[in-house]
Parts: structure tokens; sequence; C-alpha cells
């Protein structure tokens, strides 16, 4: 099984990917993560990101794209994979396409989880106060919405048209939108 999951920032992406990854089996790979891991250890590569990341803004695709083309080549994700949080440009399309491709490979499915604006600004203002993620200002959460509206949001579209968009409701207690992702994943998968 091949997904990847989108949602605007706060719409409950990583606590979902943990669930899906669990029932099929698949690591649940977040480019988020990835980067986050990167700037605690301080690498080269999360010292680039981290000045993205802490303005709200893209970390530049030629960076992002070799993460995950790295990521995905690795022996746990011979079987599957959830990409948590990629692709989230036109330009990652292309370049996942083009990854998949070569391995003569497809998605399964895309989900993307809806939710209100004004109420994930709440949830991330919330978490805020235990994870304490530098992103997580008030200033910095409003950018990151903007910059999902501009670039990622298209991507709902594109993936509609493709026939892999499984849309599902982001507002509800935890495990109720678990139930409805899983359902909605083996509804669009099984057919
Ligand atoms: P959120 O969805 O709440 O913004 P993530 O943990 O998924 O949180 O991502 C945190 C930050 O990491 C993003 O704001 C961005 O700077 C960077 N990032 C993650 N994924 C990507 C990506 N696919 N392309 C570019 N930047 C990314």
């Amino acid at each position: 099984m091949r997904l990847i999951i989108m949602g605007p920032p706060g719409a409950g992406k990583g606590t979902q990917a943990a669930f899906i990854s669990d029932k099929y089996g698949i690591p649940a790979i977040s480019t988020g993560d990835i980067f986050r891991a990167n700037v605690s250890a301080g690498t080269p590569l999360g010292v680039e990101a981290q000045r993205y990341m802490d303005a709200g803004e893209y970390v530049p695709d030629e960076v992002t794209n070799s993460m995950v083309r790295n990521r995905i080549a690795e022996d746990d994700a011979a079987t599957g994979f959830l990409l948590d949080g990629y692709p989230r440009t036109v330009a990652q399309v292309a370049e996942l396409d083009d990854m998949l491709a070569t391995s003569g490979l497809t998605l399964d499915a895309a989900v993307v989880l809806t939710v209100d604006g004004e109420e994930i600004v709440q949830r991330l203002l919330e978490r805020a106060k235990t994870e304490g993620r530098p992103d997580d200002t008030e200033e910095v959460i409003r950018r990151r919405q903007e910059v999902y509206a501009e670039q990622t949001a298209p991507l709902i579209d594109l993936y509609r048209e493709r026939g892999l968009l499984v849309e599902v409701d982001g507002l509800g207690e935890v495990g109720d939108v678990t139930r409805r992702v899983l359902a909605a994943i083996d509804g669009a998968t099984k057919a």
C-alpha cells in the first residue's frame, strides 16, 4: 500500500498517520519529523531547513525531494509507505511521480483531512503549550496556513482528477476520525 496524507497544518495528519501505519504495516514517513530530527542533531540539512521552518515557509523543493527519494529507497519502505507532509507543491508531485515510475509503482490513494481554518489555529495554539514547537507561534501558524492554501491546497484537485482523492472530515474525536480515515481508505483501495 502506497499512500499520502495531506491537510492543513494542525489537521491531525501525524496522529492519523500513526494509525494508518499500524493498520497496513507500512512506515509513516513525515517530512516535518525528519526535518525536526535533523535540526535537533544539528546536521547540515537541519541547519538549512531550520530557517524556513521557523518562518513557516516551505523548505526548498530540491532539499525535500532528495531527502524523500533517499528515505523511500530504504528497506522498510519496499512493500509500501505512507507519506505525511509530502508532496506539498506541484513540483514535489512531479518528483514523486518520477520516483514511483522509476520503480514501476503507483500511489493507491491520497487522503486529505479537511478542517476549518480557525479551528486549527486554536488547536495549534493549544499544542504549543505542551509540545513547544518553535513554529507554533500565532504569527508562524497563520503563515503556515497561508502557504498551505497557496501551494498545497491546489494538489487536492490534482489528486481528485487522478481519481485518487479520499476526503475525510478531520473534525471530532481522534478515534472517530481514525475510524473514518481507515474506512475511507479501505473503500477506496478495495474497489
Ligand atoms: P505542519 O503540517 O503542522 O506545518 P510538519 O511537521 O508537517 O507540520 O512540517 C513542519 C515544517 O517542515 C513545514 O512548515 C515546512 O517548513 C517543513 N516541511 C515539511 N514537509 C515539507 C515539504 N514537503 N516541503 C517543504 N517543506 C516541508
